[in-house]
């Protein structure tokens, strides 16, 4: 088991209804130590990439995303919420479905951040069913810059997200990807990697 995999063991716990909770070090309160580790691994999965930009999504992205840009010295830019329409011309504009919260949000981005000239490493907490993670790629797309590559924490395997993006040919990189887990015994199974 690596680092982040220990950790969803001894401090995860598994909830009814798919739902992971790893609020106590990873999206409520926030173990920077782990996630320097996870900047460190995800340099070193992606080495070769030319990456100037880091995007992430509001809100529980953007602690992650922050300490990993210490690792590739490139500057965070979060995809906004928003409830209103924005009928501005200045903003790059996606709709996400939440799995948490059962909502559709529009995603917002100013085209001021984003341009063709950017290599764009996408990182979030979790991967689901892929929905924040396909509003972020259109944002990307929109944007002209080219993708380089996505840093998951948590990919949850026995729902279709990963699979979705790793047919569509991205460099998915998931540090721990639970295939199995159990709410009645906590029991919680990782896929080999
Ligand atoms: P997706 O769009 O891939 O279905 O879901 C991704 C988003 O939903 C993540 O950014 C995360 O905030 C939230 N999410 C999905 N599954 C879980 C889970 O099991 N636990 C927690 N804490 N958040 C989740």
């Amino acid at each position: 088991m690596n680092f982040l995999e220990e950790r969803i063991q001894k401090d995860g716990i598994v909830k009814e209804g798919n739902v992971l909770k790893v609020d106590s070090f990873l999206n409520h309160q926030m173990d920077i130590d782990l996630f320097k580790q996870m900047g460190e691994e995800w340099k070193r999965r992606f080495a070769d990439a030319p990456i100037n930009k880091i995007l992430t999504i509001e809100a529980s992205g953007i602690g992650i995303a922050c300490v990993v840009s210490e690792y590739f010295h490139a500057p965070v830019v979060f995809a906004k919420k928003s409830k209103s329409i924005n009928i501005e011309g200045d903003m790059y504009i996606t709709e996400v479905e939440s799995f948490t919260h059962k909502c559709k949000n529009q995603v917002i981005v100013s085209k001021k951040f984003l341009n063709p000239e950017d290599h764009v490493l996408i990182i979030d907490d979790f991967l689901a069913n892929g929905c924040a993670l396909q509003g972020l790629i259109s944002i990307v797309q929109q944007s002209g810059a080219t993708l380089e590559g996505i840093g998951i924490a948590i990919e949850k395997g026995f729902q279709s997200g990963g699979r979705v993006i790793r047919n569509l040919g991205y460099h998915l990189e998931s540090l721990a990807i639970v295939d199995a887990m159990d709410a009645q015994t906590g029991k919680i199974t990782f896929r080999e990697q």
